[in-house]
């Protein structure tokens, strides 16, 4: 296991705050009066929901074969970006490194930090170059690296993790939110290995509970500890745990999902080889494809125009559009729009 001085990389006002503990949701009762908190005594949804999560954080550790100190439950995994920048990152001083492109949030949350935001630009496969990140890391100081695999908009999983984690002096949060996709192994077997390692996951794509809003990081005991810290103490609604812990007995759910998709994956593969306007799929290991359009405001624009909306990342990745796979009859609406562009 590689050692880190965890606390040498935590906000030091972080490390002397004393986390909120509700005495209710920390002690166990048989059949407790509640006149603790302040809530209605009538209604449905009149209590506060568990400000521990155990029933959920039970239910992961049970599944990934992990401890239930080791997780922490954001409202999505958005919320869990930025309560990893707020323990670790003192605010107008520290950096922390992205890939670009990559997932926008991580900038968006260390930008409202008032964080320096180091971008380590992809190559032309959209792989991270090695030397290129030692060069980086030599002459920046940084505290955070989100890696972000499979990356969202590229589509594709970054080789060899392992490399980057143990290279990094500070915190590489492995974002896993399309992983389900992939097919690939989550990296969630090297949290033995790297105290410096956290991992998210989220219910948003796979699981198809976006609007639930439920975002789950693993990491050490020291981490989620951290995390638990700062976080809001009811940040997560009952009406969402209770779904999600439903959900998690239905396994077959995710399963049948990704099996879906990944076939809605192939069709469409296979349609757009017969078509003009496209100059180049780049390969998906997750639920979106980035594609090179000949005139990517025309087809963009015509999309649109037929109320199709897609993820437009020009400028940035040049005539490049990002577009969700959506089900069978979403597929062909769209597949119809770009057949009837000429080129
Ligand atoms: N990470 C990545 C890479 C994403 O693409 C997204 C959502 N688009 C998220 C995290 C946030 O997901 P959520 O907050 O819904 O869990």
């Amino acid at each position: 296991m590689k050692e880190f001085n965890i606390n040498s990389l935590v906000r030091k006002n972080i490390l002397e705050l004393q986390p909120y503990i509700s005495f209710r949701d920390n002690n166990e009762f048989e059949n407790p009066v509640l006149l603790d908190a302040n809530e209605s005594p009538f209604g449905e949804f009149n209590r506060y929901p568990d400000s521990t999560q155990k029933k959920l954080k039970q239910k992961l550790a049970e599944v990934k074969n992990i401890s239930v100190n080791q997780i922490a439950v954001g409202n999505g995994s958005d919320e869990l970006i930025d309560l990893i920048i707020k323990v670790f990152c003192e605010p107008k001083t520290d950096s922390i490194l992205m890939m670009n492109p990559s997932f926008a949030m991580y900038g968006f949350y260390a930008s409202i930090n008032e964080n320096k935001i180091v971008k380590l630009n992809l190559n032309e496969n959209f792989e991270i170059d090695k030397d290129e990140f030692l060069n980086i890391t030599k002459v920046n100081q940084l505290k955070i690296f989100f890696l972000c695999s499979p990356n969202n908009p590229t589509g594709n999983c970054i080789e060899d993790i392992e490399f980057y984690i143990k290279n990094f002096n500070g915190i590489v949060v492995v974002d896993e939110a399309y992983i389900e996709f992939s097919g690939k192994k989550s990296c969630i077997e090297l949290l033995e290995k790297y105290s410096n390692l956290i991992l998210l996951q989220t219910f948003s794509k796979a699981w198809g509970m976006a609007g639930a809003r439920v975002g789950i990081a693993y990491s050490s005991d020291e981490i989620i500890k951290l995390i638990n810290t700062v976080k809001a103490p009811y940040n997560v609604n009952s009406l969402s745990l209770n779904k999600v812990i439903e959900l998690i007995d239905m396994k077959d759910v995710v399963n049948l999902n990704v099996e879906n998709t990944l076939n809605e994956i192939s069709w469409l593969k296979t349609e757009f080889q017969s078509i003009k306007c496209i100059k180049k799929v780049y390969p998906t290991d997750a639920n979106f494809f980035l594609i090179e359009f000949e005139d990517v405001e025309k087809v963009y624009e015509k999309l649109l125009g037929k109320e199709i909306l897609t993820s437009k990342r020009s400028p940035q990745i040049p005539n490049c559009i990002r577009i969700n796979v959506g089900n069978r009859e979403e597929n062909i609406q769209l597949i119809d729009v770009l057949k009837s562009i000429e080129s």
